[in-house]
């Protein structure tokens, strides 16, 4: 059996992995599903009830997943224990970032073939889309769920590394009602949960990127992209090609509904912050971004 080809992307939230996920998505070879890891989740907690919350529903259609022309074909196809499910039980994840961290306690990563999933995605996609789609491209930006896809030999797997100015974050954190203090602990382990699996990955197939240098020259990234993980993506057209695709995202926002008109380097944060948080920030900041955000290397 051929390999699955499956584009990840690892990282904190806020970190621009919604703009890469619809910009890939547009390539000719390829499909975005945003962030699939929250199926698993979605299905579980609704069973199969047509009365949804919005969190429920296909972000592109907005359509219950079990009525989504995408969605609905593919949970006919995949049964429920195949679909990688997060666990919310805290000493169970404690027990992956351990894994990850130092390699012990051991855990079975081979208890789950996630390989029928995004199959039955790509061969659904096929009769969706006027395109021929090999790749699926997921942004659940966990490194646990990466650690078990690294795990599984039937993924032909790259992955997107992306970091973000924790300033920036942090301001979009904030104004989802989320304090600094949090915030910045958070983002540390995240980070390096998430560089630690990367570091590990096949050096052919990954690629790290800072949003803020991405923003800044996004055609210099994307092509990077593009002839590393080999896609049909048209760098001519890639923001029109975006935009026309119809979507059927699991997880994400609504925001991604909407066109991208442009792609812009983003430092709201100085203008929404006072002088006297900005100096703090400057400060507390300055080595973790210069470590992950704007490293030489990026
Ligand atoms: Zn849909």
């Amino acid at each position: 059996m051929d390999k699955v080809k499956v584009i990840y992307t690892v990282g904190y939230g806020h970190s621009g992995s919604s703009l890469i996920n619809a910009i890939l998505g547009g390539a000719n070879d390829s499909i975005a599903v945003s962030e699939l890891i929250k199926l698993g989740h979605r299905i579980r907690k609704l069973g199969n009830s047509k009365i949804l919350s919005n969190r429920g529903k296909c972000q592109g259609c907005r359509e219950n997943i079990y009525n989504c022309k995408l969605w609905s074909q593919v949970l006919k196809e995949v049964p429920k224990d195949n679909i990688y499910f997060q666990n919310e039980n805290f000493l169970d994840n404690l027990k992956i970032s351990l894994n990850i961290l130092f390699g012990f306690p051991k855990i079975n990563f081979n208890n789950l073939d996630d390989t029928k999933l995004y199959n039955s995605i790509i061969k659904n996609s096929n009769k969706i889309y006027d395109k021929n789609i090999n790749t699926v491209v997921d942004s659940s930006k966990d490194p646990r769920r990466l650690k078990y896809l690294q795990k599984n030999p039937n993924i032909d797997l790259y992955v997107i590394y992306l970091t973000r100015d924790l300033r920036g974050v942090s301001n979009s954190m904030e104004k989802r009602g989320k304090n600094f203090g949090r915030t910045y602990i958070i983002w540390h382990i995240w980070n390096i949960l998430s560089y630690i699996t990367y570091k590990k990955h096949n050096k052919n197939k990954k690629i790290m990127i800072s949003y803020d240098k991405f923003t800044q020259n996004p055609d210099k990234y994307l092509k990077r992209i593009k002839d590393k993980f080999n896609i049909d993506l048209n760098m001519e057209d890639y923001l029109d090609n975006a935009n026309k695709q119809e979507i059927h995202y699991i997880g994400g926002n609504s925001m991604q509904k909407k066109d991208i008109t442009e792609i812009k380097y983003d430092q709201s944060w100085k203008k929404r912050m006072p002088k006297w948080k900005q100096f703090i920030l400057n400060m507390i900041c300055y080595i973790p971004n210069k470590i992950w955000v704007y490293n030489k290397k990026l």
